[in-house]
């Protein structure tokens, strides 16, 4: 497998192995993803194998531009202003598929919805734009792993594995946290599904209300947001720790007294987007490191703030057979 930081030739030949149906490991401004062929049946198939994801757990599919998105789906004047205002950009909008759409049944789940994304990261572009299919991708891990906002994260994960054919290298994700998925109730109001690049309050402020967030009573509207998720390999996860144990690594954020042998902090300011970028990187780092548990300390739940808590509660979740 070739992989080494992306040339003009690694993007052309990223574009002969997605028309063939293979798979490519893509970088986005949110977290790497394992791109595949949307309109070949076998390459997604693939990407759920690859990864160990369950068929349950739809995949987003990413354009070049909101015009090839939504040749796929029935946008609504909410999704286009949305698309206008933040494509390229970490927003995936959860549309009705269209019955032209030639996006094989596997990415839906079983659903009727498309979920589509123009990702901002100028070498995906360029590589949308050549490859001129769309592009299913998931995030480039394991099922249930932490995502990788790194090419050394992907060869960590697959290197070894044919079923990957090359990992293309942009450097480090931008934002580092996934993208904002929402998708729209009856009333074609904007319901959050995930939370993520993109924060409440500015989507708040665009829309000019609140848009709701599923109440764990509500039948599940996005499968794939499993209890169990984001999780280090061995170690545990321990939330809003106020002091530090024996054995415990920390992730720290903000100024802090608390120190530990093995310590990261995701920002000594306490900037939550720098924090964002840096949490899955070093989650990694902290578990490579061999402690039994990783405490965290507490995250204001503010701006992007809400998905980087999100991400460290599926984290510290012990197994998905408790949900
Ligand atoms: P990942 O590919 O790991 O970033 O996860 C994508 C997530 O987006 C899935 O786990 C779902 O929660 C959500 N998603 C993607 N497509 C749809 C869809 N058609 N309907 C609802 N949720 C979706
Ligand atoms: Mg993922």
């Amino acid at each position: 497998m070739s992989s080494s930081f992306a040339t003009s030739q690694a993007v052309d030949q990223a574009v002969l192995h997605l028309k063939q149906g293979e798979l490519v490991a893509i970088p986005t401004e949110t977290v790497y993803g394992l791109g595949a062929d949307a309109t070949n049946e076998q390459a997604v198939a693939t990407i759920f194998r690859l990864k160990g994801r369950p068929s349950f757990n739809p995949l987003i599919t990413h354009f070049y531009s909101k015009q090839a998105a939504f040749e796929h789906v029935e946008a609504n004047a909410t999704a286009e202003a949305l698309a206008d205002a933040f494509w390229p950009g970490p927003l995936t909008l959860v549309l009705p598929k269209k019955k032209t759409s030639p996006l094989v049944a596997a990415i839906s789940a079983g659903l009727d919805t498309i979920g589509v994304r123009v990702p901002a990261h100028p070498l995906t572009q360029d590589l949308l734009e050549r490859v001129g299919l769309p592009i299913a991708a998931p995030s480039a891990n394991p099922s249930e792993a932490l995502s990788p906002t790194t090419a050394a994260h992907v060869r960590q994960y697959f290197a070894d594995n044919p079923l990957l054919a090359q990992i293309l290298d942009g450097g480090p994700c931008q934002s580092g946290l996934e993208s904002t998925v929402m998708g729209f109730d009856t009333e074609k109001r904007v319901v959050i599904l995930r939370p993520g690049g993109l924060s409440f309050e500015t989507l708040t402020s665009f829309l000019g209300y609140a848009p709701s967030t599923p109440s764990a009573s509500d039948p599940i509207k996005s499968p794939g947001q499993m209890l169990r998720h984001y999780a280090p390999r061995r170690a545990q996860v321990r939330l809003n720790a106020h002091d530090i144990k024996p054995h415990e690594a920390l992730l720290a954020f903000g100024p802090t007294t608390l120190s530990a042998p093995y310590m990261r902090n995701l920002s000594v300011t306490g900037n939550l987007e720098e924090a964002a970028s840096n949490l899955f990187a070093m989650l990694q780092e902290l578990d490579a490191c061999g402690a039994q548990t990783i405490a965290v300390m507490p995250i204001p739940t503010l701006g992007v703030g809400v998905a980087l808590n999100d991400r460290l509660r599926r984290a510290s979740v012990k197994s998905n057979s408790l949900v």
